[in-house]
């Protein structure tokens, strides 16, 4: 993704009151490696059953606050962004709430996501070569545009309100 802000971080989002929107703790954003991720995905470092993504959804940038609903890692479970089976991280359940009135009135979308937003990293593990002259590099891209369309489907479910 194309490197961002702070002051664009805090005007991107979509479910966040303003009151969040200024109390929000963003991570070192000198660290960020902007090429190698499709998203930008971190835990609030004061508050934290907090998680933000934040993504560049048609040609606008879309801001997501995510709640970690238990404290309990869901074991087994599948991120359902980046898809690994073998994840080398934990699963948990976050709850995003809706925009709008739905979201005043307390409407969240429940998803299963890696714990810390690891997904770019998983989405660019080699693949295992299925078979002789597999493409190892066409199915890592595949996995990585994969994740990027689940996120993306995801924070549009938001946006809209579906
Ligand atoms: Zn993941």
């Amino acid at each position: 993704m194309r490197p961002i802000d702070d002051a664009r971080i805090r005007a991107s989002f979509l479910n966040a009151s303003q009151r969040e929107r200024a109390q929000l703790t963003l991570p070192d954003l000198d660290l960020i490696d902007w090429e190698k991720r499709e998203f930008l995905g971190w835990r609030d470092a004061k508050f934290d059953n907090l998680g933000y993504v934040v993504l560049e959804l048609d040609g606008e940038l879309a801001g997501l606050i995510l709640r970690q609903f238990s404290r309990a890692p869901n074991a087994r479970a599948q991120c359902s962004w980046c898809n690994d089976i073998e994840l080398p991280n934990e699963v948990v359940l976050f709850n995003t709430k809706r925009t709008g009135d739905a979201g005043r009135k307390g409407d969240t979308v429940g998803t299963l996501v890696c714990a810390n937003f690891e997904c770019n990293k998983n989405a660019r593990k080699q693949p295992r070569e299925a078979y002789l002259g597999f493409d190892v590099e066409a199915a890592r891209q595949r996995r990585i545009d994969t994740m990027r369309e689940n996120v993306e489907r995801f924070a549009r479910g938001i946006r809209d309100g579906r």
